[in-house]
């Protein structure tokens, strides 16, 4: 295991923001990780898991303690043994680039996480906030997570099982009720090979619109890039609006009453809100839209922080941005959109340190 000191985090971030780590390691197997947490331990240091960083905001003085970069690798085709649905199973290392693990499914020809194609990060990252985009999520995909479980004295390795992920909107034990408790060594996905892509969300179908023939799994893929870069979505060198943790909030998902609510205000307003049933009695309403209508326009923003030209829910780091700049854009915005619309937004990038 090899222990550095004082490293800077913010170049390990998509948002490039955050001070340093007072520890870091980096492993590449699970016998790494079990000396790495072993270390913290003795030392009774705070531990940080770090994945690709697209989906943090790191403190300006960054973490007191020990930062474990997750680095296992490695992708693995496995037929799947006991079952007749006729699905492969795909194994990746949770330091495995997500991308590069949806383009190897998409080359292999199997259906099932094509549309979530560019979405920065790593695979260890994807069950955290049960990853998804463009009308799939990994939480339908997901059959095993292979877990060190902190809680665990003998440091065991378990697999979980996805109804034991408690898997729903953005979220899973591993941001929610196990915080902090598990660190993701792998994960396997069943998919299916021949599949056709799923091609339900407006933006892809707008995009095939006056096709004659169906497109495959490679061409959705590359159509949801495509989507992606308009949009500041997909990680360009040279995009300014990339300089970001993604979408700084989520859908709210509203009790009918809420959205009756929502409803009125915006009709008040002369507005019709846009909407779509999320599950059976709850309304998941845009994000985008309620903070393009209090005020929050693309482009919007003083100096070293900003919102994305291409994106409203991106916050961006305009050039030397600091973590208390990125939170007092979004307070301004969770509070002016409470104000106006009633509804707390609540924020998806994991704040790291404060
Ligand atoms: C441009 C851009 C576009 C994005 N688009 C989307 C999108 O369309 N849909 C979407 O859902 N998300 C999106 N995101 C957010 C982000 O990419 C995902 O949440 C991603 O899965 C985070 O993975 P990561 O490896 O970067 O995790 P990090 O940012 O490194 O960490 C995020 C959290 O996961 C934990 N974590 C990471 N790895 C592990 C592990 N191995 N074990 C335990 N905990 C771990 C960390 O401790 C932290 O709490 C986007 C981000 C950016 C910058």
């Amino acid at each position: 295991m090899l222990l550095l000191e004082n490293i800077p985090l913010a170049p390990l971030t998509t948002i490039k923001i955050g001070g340093p780590a007072k520890y870091f390691v980096e492993a590449k197997n699970a016998g790494e990780v079990q000396e790495a947490v072993a270390f913290a331990c003795s030392r009774d240091l705070p531990l940080f898991v770090l994945g690709g960083g697209s989906n943090l905001v790191v403190a300006d003085t960054g973490w007191p303690g020990l930062v474990l970069k997750i680095a296992i690798h490695g992708i693995n085709q496995v037929q799947r043994s006991g079952h007749d649905d006729g699905k492969i199973l795909f194994d990746a290392g949770a330091g495995e680039s997500w991308d590069k693990f949806v383009s190897h499914t998409v080359m292999a020809r199997c259906a099932g996480v094509e549309c979530l194609s560019g979405i920065p990060g790593s695979v260890g990252g994807t069950p955290v906030q049960n990853v998804g985009a463009y009308g799939q999520e990994v939480a339908e995909t997901i059959v095993s997570v292979q877990v060190l479980d902190l809680r665990d004295k003998d440091g065991q390795v378990r697999e979980l099982c996805p109804e034991a992920c408690g898997f729903s909107y953005r979220a899973s034990i591993f941001n929610t009720s196990e915080r902090g408790r598990f660190i993701v060594l792998r994960v396997t996905y069943a998919l299916t090979p021949g599949g056709n892509p799923r091609i339900t969300y407006a933006d892809l179908k707008r995009h095939f619109e006056g096709r004659e023939t169906p497109p495959d799994l490679a061409e959705t893929r590359e159509a949801v890039r495509h989507i992606r870069a308009c949009k500041g979505m997909l990680l360009t060198p040279g995009d300014p609006d990339c300089l970001s943790a993604g979408s700084f909030f989520k859908n709210p998902m509203l009790s009918e009453e809420r959205h009756e609510d929502l409803k009125r205000r915006a009709a008040a307003r002369g507005l019709t809100l846009p909407s779509y049933p999320a599950l059976e009695t709850r309304k998941k309403v845009s994000a985008a839209w309620l903070v393009e209508r209090s005020g929050f326009s693309k482009g919007f923003g003083f100096g070293r922080v900003g919102i994305s030209t291409k994106h409203a829910l991106a916050i961006v780091n305009r050039g030397g941005a600091t973590a208390a700049d990125v939170l007092t854009l979004k307070e301004q915005i969770q509070h002016r959109v409470e104000e106006i619309w009633g509804v707390r937004l609540e924020p998806e990038p994991v704040v790291v340190g404060f």
